[in-house]
């Protein structure tokens, strides 16, 4: 039992259990006038610790602005966004960089490895730069998980995509983050290369415990989530759980078809449009 010193009580802790990431009322706006654009919609979303969700829906949906804006790499217009118990907008710049750099992960379609580092150095470089020593044992785990032992000190050119993209993966995992975000992590690759990406991605939440949240146009590869939210027009309109490619592509003709029905997506109403 720790004793704390006398003075003004501990706060509360504003963390859910088991949520490692929530908005509420998450809302973005592009633009105004003719131009404006509302990317999100009062989203409340929550994604809870060591679980695997992918996020669908069709292009300019808000599926990027949602990732972002979780991440902390864009900011609301209004509403609020919460990693584990730290609401962003009470943050400041540095505040924010710490935060991005410590307990978000992020995978971009584009690899963002640098050509003249290794993969090893490219795994260490974020930590590199914070000057933090990594935690041994866990990137122990990371580097073995991603398979590429004998690779380690290749440059990404002497990689294949796939491997970079494990690399990539690898070095967003590494400093042990509270979420890993992927937007479309496995669009540059063919579905082989891609497979090994998701694969390490399951990896890690199946056996690190790791929480991730990916957006992916492919039933495939949300196949590989846990649970998948579908958004439309900048709100979730659906979710499943426990996915399988059959069922994720039978539920976006029917997503697909209520939209172009002129229904409203959500609307329980319809039903018509299944094939
Ligand atoms: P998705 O990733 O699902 O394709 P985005 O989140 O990129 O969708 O975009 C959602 C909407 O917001 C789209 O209509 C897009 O054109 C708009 N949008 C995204 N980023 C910007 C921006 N920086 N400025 C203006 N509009 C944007
Ligand atoms: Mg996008």
């Amino acid at each position: 039992m720790t004793v704390r010193p006398a003075g003004p009580p501990a706060p509360t802790s504003l963390a859910t259990p088991g949520i490692a990431a929530a908005t509420s009322g998450l809302t973005k706006v592009y633009g105004s006038g003719d131009t404006r654009v509302v990317a999100l919609d009062q989203v409340d979303i929550a994604f809870r610790e060591g679980e695997f969700t992918a996020i669908m829906g069709p292009s300019g949906c808000g599926k990027s602005t949602l990732l972002h804006c979780v991440a902390g790499l864009d900011t609301p217009t209004s509403g609020s966004v919460r990693i584990g118990s730290t609401e962003l907008s009470t943050l400041n710049d540095r505040q924010l960089t710490r935060l991005r750099r410590d307990r978000v992960g992020f995978v971009f379609q584009a690899f963002n490895l640098l050509p003249t580092l290794t993969a090893l150095e490219n795994i260490t470089l974020p930590m590199d730069i914070a000057g933090r020593a990594p935690d041994r044992r866990w990137l122990d785990r990371v580097v073995s998980m991603v398979g590429l032992a004998d690779r380690l000190g290749h440059r990404p050119a002497q990689l294949s995509g796939g491997q970079q993209q494990r690399v990539a993966v690898a070095r967003a995992l590494a400093a042990r983050p509270a979420i890993v975000f992927g937007d479309e992590p496995t669009g540059n690759l063919d579905s082989r290369s891609g497979a090994e990406v998701l694969g390490f991605l399951r990896d890690s939440v199946r056996e690190l415990g790791q929480t991730v949240v990916m957006v992916t146009h492919d039933p495939v590869a949300a196949g590989y989530a846990d649970r998948v939210v579908f958004l439309a027009d900048g709100r979730p309109v659906d979710e499943m759980a426990r996915p399988t490619p059959d069922r994720v592509l039978e539920l976006m003709k029917h997503l697909g078809a209520r939209a172009g029905d002129g229904g409203r997506p959500g609307d329980g109403a319809r039903t018509g449009g299944l094939v």
